[in-house]
């Protein structure tokens, strides 16, 4: 399948792995948009949000259990985070496998103009 980020979870793309486990492994974002970005992605491919199914729902709960993890241990709880999921064109999505993006380190804005 030609998927950036399968070639990844079979490590035949390098990325920086933060966390990996049966079902979904973490990476640092390549082009950071805060001082911690790394992205959450499924081991199964899920092309958009629109394509999560029913047995989808373990993947995608533990996707943000992950991401609240990963932000804890980078200290950042506290202070706060971002989480982000895009979808589509409109959602700023650019590779079409679902990730769970998670921002940290700096203060955010809001809304995402
Ligand atoms: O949500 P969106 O699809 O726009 O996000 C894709 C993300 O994947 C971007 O933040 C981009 O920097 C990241 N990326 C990456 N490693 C790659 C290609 C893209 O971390 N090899």
């Amino acid at each position: 399948m030609d998927c950036l980020f399968c070639k990844i979870l079979q490590k035949e793309i390098p990325a920086g792995i933060i966390y990996e486990d049966d079902q979904v492994i973490a990476f640092n974002d390549i082009n950071p948009q805060a001082p911690f970005h790394a992205l959450v992605i499924p081991r199964r491919h899920i092309a958009t949000l629109n394509d999560i199914s029913t047995e989808d729902r373990e993947v995608v709960g533990h996707m943000v259990m992950v991401a609240a993890k990963l932000a804890q241990q980078q200290g950042f709880a506290s202070d706060g985070y971002r989480t982000v999921l895009n979808c589509n064109n409109h959602g700023g999505q650019t590779v079409y496998h679902i990730h769970l993006h998670v921002l940290g380190g700096k203060a955010m804005g809001w809304p995402p103009y």
